[in-house]
């Protein structure tokens, strides 16, 4: 059986809390976490129809990118579309989970999947906000178990350097023990003292993925009581923003590339902003709103920057600097990345709960 919790915990590791804006609204918005889930409906908007729709094919569990509570509500009475809207989930007992800017600026979110749907490779972030940080976890295990230990703990997302997974050190050596009373050991018995042979196995990982990394070798380890130690590290690590910005295979005309991205993004009017025969190859994209990020796009050197919701002065601002704008809109530009996210869940809850994307 797969509950509420046990999907967020799934969440939670495809976009990590921590990666969210300051005061974004995000989380667990409506719902009891320990409510079964058979069917998951995935939406960009907790809009009326979203709501309507995954209540009447019988969803516990919505999972929005944009949240439905951006404020605090002063009250919830009938009147107030989100208070009503609120009422009619939490009456039907449906769960709301949010997944907001931290799935626009998680490696794999809606960023990433925009700059590779308009073709970007050499990909980085636009805005590198926020850094995660890494910690080396180090387990004392014995010889038989080393092995599933340090697969389980590589399944949780430990070792994972670059392009390299399941990276790992370990050393041979002798640990000691007395099992006091009331202890059930694996080897040896109360009141002695034992020395026996044990592996140190060392794994780098991030701090998004430490706590189930811990639960991964607790899981997997013989011994009653696991020995190991948490050292955090001063290793640079990956950061996390906004935005993407990469190349083009070759260069196009600002022209040729927006009907590319009005047909990638099922856009209907793409709107362009500065002159169509300009060459364009570096291209700065953003899921949703991004056009305050223009100078940072224009610091990236980007000729082109493809966002939604393009305010005037942002656009007047850009245009006076050298860089074209494409406007392919707010939830075409994002949609892709909910999409994908709705088949991600559904291949990875198969067997066990349905997930279809809806709008
Ligand atoms: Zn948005």
């Amino acid at each position: 059986m797969v509950t509420v919790s046990d999907v967020i915990r799934h969440l939670e590791r495809i976009a990590p809390s921590w990666m969210a804006e300051p005061n974004d609204a995000i989380g667990l918005q409506i719902g009891d976490p320990s409510t079964s889930v058979e069917r998951i409906c995935v939406a960009v908007d907790p809009s009326e129809s979203v709501v309507d729709k995954s209540i009447s094919r019988g969803a516990e569990l919505i999972v929005t990118h944009h949240p439905l509570i951006r404020n605090p509500l002063k009250s919830l009475t009938k009147g107030d579309p989100i208070a009503e809207r609120a009422i009619k989930i939490a009456q039907s007992h449906t769960a709301l989970y949010v997944m907001h800017t931290n799935y626009d600026c998680v490696p794999g979110g809606v960023s990433d999947i925009l700059a590779s749907k308009l073709k970007l490779t050499n990909v980085q972030p636009l805005c590198k906000a926020r850094s995660d940080e890494y910690y080396k976890v180090v387990v004392f295990v014995p010889d038989e178990a080393l092995v599933t230990v340090r697969n389980a703990m590589a399944q949780a997302g430990a070792g994972r350097i670059g392009e390299y997974s399941c990276c790992s050190f370990r050393t041979k050596g002798v640990g000691s023990f007395v099992p006091e009373e009331g202890a059930r050991p694996y080897v040896g018995s109360a009141g002695r003292l034992e020395e026996v042979e044990e592996w140190r196995l060392e794994m780098l990982c991030t701090r998004s993925v430490l706590a189930e990394v811990l639960s991964a070798m607790r899981e997997n380890h013989p011994y009653e009581e696991v020995a190991y130690d948490i050292y955090p590290l001063a290793n640079e690590a990956p950061r996390v923003g906004l935005g993407r910005v990469g190349d083009l295979d070759c260069e196009m005309t600002l022209r040729e590339y927006a009907e590319f991205v009005q047909r990638e993004l099922e856009v209907g009017f793409p709107r362009l902003f500065g002159d169509p025969e300009k060459l364009v190859k570096r291209v700065a994209v953003c899921g949703g709103n991004g056009s305050s990020l223009y100078k940072e796009a224009l610091s990236a050197g980007a000729d082109v920057y493809v966002t939604g919701d393009w305010r005037y002065h942002d656009v007047q601002n850009s245009l006076v600097m050298g860089l074209s704008i494409i406007d392919a809109g707010h939830f075409e530009t994002e949609k892709p990345a909910v999409v994908a996210l709705a088949e991600r869940l559904a291949q990875d809850f198969v067997g066990r709960a349905t997930v279809e994307y809806i709008e």
